[in-house]
């Protein structure tokens, strides 16, 4: 027997899925070519955002949609592109390939591999560019998302589906902390992408190579332009990375996304509108640099459950001049985001690091993310410091000091390099509770300042091995017991008597430690 509905809705599926053949799409001619930008003469039918193709296989980005001509950027060859060639429209915009399959690679803001690996089997696209989630869609940020970083966790900590910004001069570690905040997520269930915007190839190779050295790429995805790409590949490449952390996040995973950074693309996406000829404005960005990134950044979120709870949480970098948080780009930046990691070189050179200011770091939802046991016992830490800092400044002036100023100085001296940290070294949340508790009481007194840094690991090597029933104690979701407070204490007391002790000799033994 022929079934004829079913070959009548065969050939119904294949006419509406047939796509025209190049010649039967609307088809224009280049007149202008140069420095990567070209202008196209007959197509009248293109969308903003729309991606050309040229004769030869090449592929450019409409942007300009002008009365007689449009304005496109070019991904590649632009020194193969000519007047008088054809181009043709093709009804979509930039779509990027997604999938799980991406995660351990390294590909390219349109979804190619660069690894050299296997081609992929996805046919899965995304369009790069989305709305946002609805206010409607949205849930509260109730999860932490955990660096590692104690100076991080501890006084700007960082919820699931925040948007905190890492900002700094160069070279003041700030990719350091965002590697190391994926690095942290291993057994998270998070997953990362890192997208690295108009960055030098071999500042990549190194990130790549560490994250794979951690075993981190089987849970990353890198999305890469490096500094040599051509600029709309290095525009495109954050909203290719966003696409990516969407399509994880709408099936309720949560995700990390860090741009590294925006100031990058801010500069590429400057060269572009000059380059098309739009009306340049501060600092000779174009009126619409704040959208560009606030349209980016308002895709981050955290859904709510009936959305599948899933959350996007981006870490957006960008570079200061000299220390100028209220430049264009630092300052549009700030505005859009949830809280900011302000990053000094003055502390980085000095050897604070991660060289975070306390003062002027905020993170604006995280708080309410925070884990109890942290938020508990780091709740003065903030004002102790400050309160450090400010004594520091006054008595550079004097140098008569009473007994009670000594100890706040010594005390602030040896909580800053507390929250000294290495590169790599990731504290999980029991450390942190420990180091805080121990590094907030009268024991500190007992331990030479410049030996705190090699206690405070001593100490974390002496629990991990004598001690292993303490972590089984410790409940990182609980506010911390009097009773595990007072064990942390004696455990540091007894580590400092056998260690310090013996080795200074001259330590007094049998400080009680208090309750
Ligand atoms: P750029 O402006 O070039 O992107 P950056 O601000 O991202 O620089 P990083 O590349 O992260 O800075 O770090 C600069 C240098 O400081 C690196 O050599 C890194 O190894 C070192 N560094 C970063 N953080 C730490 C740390 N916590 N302890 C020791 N060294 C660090
Ligand atoms: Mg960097």
């Amino acid at each position: 027997m022929i079934d004829v509905n079913a070959i009548g809705k065969g050939i119904l599926k294949k006419i509406q899925g047939a796509r025209p053949e190049k010649e039967e799409r609307a088809c224009g001619k280049i007149i202008a070519s140069g420095d990567g930008v070209v202008h196209v003469t007959g197509l009248h039918d293109v969308k903003y955002n729309e991606l050309l193709e040229i004769k030869g296989g090449y592929r450019a980005l409409a942007l300009n949609l002008e009365h007689d001509s449009i304005g496109a950027v070019l991904f590649s060859g632009d020194d193969k592109v000519g007047c008088g060639d054809y181009v043709y429209s093709t009804g979509e915009t930039v779509h990027m390939r997604v999938g799980e399959e991406l995660l351990g690679r390294i590909v390219d803001p349109l979804g190619e591999p660069l690894d050299g690996l296997s081609e992929f089997l996805t046919t899965e696209y995304r369009p790069v560019e989305f709305p946002a989630p609805s206010i409607m869609d949205r849930g509260k940020v109730n999860t932490p998302l955990q660096t590692g970083i104690l100076a991080i966790d501890s006084m700007i900590p960082i919820g699931r589906g925040q948007r905190e910004l890492i900002i700094g001069d160069r070279q003041t570690g700030k990719t350091a902390i965002a590697v190391d905040t994926i690095l942290n997520q291993k057994n998270e269930n998070v997953i990362c992408i890192y997208v690295s915007i108009g960055q030098k190839a071999s500042s990549l190779a190194k990130i790549i190579s560490t994250l794979r050295n951690a075993g981190a790429m089987d849970y990353t995805c890198v999305v890469s332009s490096t500094a040599d790409d051509p600029v709309p590949l290095q525009y495109l490449a954050p909203y290719s990375g966003c696409a990516l952390a969407e399509y994880f996040m709408y099936q309720g995973k949560d995700v990390l996304i860090v741009y590294d950074d925006l100031s990058k693309h801010a500069v590429a996406y400057r060269t572009m509108s000059l380059l098309l000829k739009r009306p340049a404005g501060r600092e000779a960005y174009p009126g619409d640099v704040f959208y560009l990134h606030s349209r980016l950044l308002e895709r981050a979120a955290k859904l709510s459950e009936e959305k599948g709870g899933g959350s996007i949480t981006a870490i957006p970098i960008v570079e200061t001049l000299a220390g100028d948080i209220s430049a264009y780009i630092p300052t549009n930046v700030i505005s859009i985001t949830d809280g900011q990691i302000y990053l000094e070189s003055e502390l980085f050179n000095s050897g604070v690091r991660p060289a975070v200011n306390v003062g002027l770091s905020v993170s604006r939802v995280g708080g309410s993310a925070q884990r109890t046991s942290i938020r508990n016992i780091s709740g003065q830490l903030r004002v102790n410091l400050a309160q450090y800092r400010e004594l520091a400044i006054f008595m550079q002036f004097g140098s008569d000091l009473d007994a009670e100023t000594q100890k706040t100085l010594s005390r602030g001296a040896k909580m800053t390099t507390t929250l000294k940290q290495r590169q790599y070294l990731n504290y999980s949340v029991k450390d942190m509770l420990v180091l805080l508790t121990v590094s907030q009481s009268e024991l500190v007194d007992r331990i030479p300042e410049k030996k705190v840094e090699s206690f405070n690991e001593g100490l974390l090597d002496f629990i991990r091995v004598n001690k292993q029933d303490l972590y089984t104690e410790i409940d990182p979701d609980q506010k911390l017991s009097a009773d595990i407070k007072k064990k942390i204490l004696l455990i540091a007391e007894e580590y400092i008597n056998c260690s310090m002790g013996v080795e200074q000799g001259n330590l007094p033994i049998g400080v009680h430690a208090e309750a």
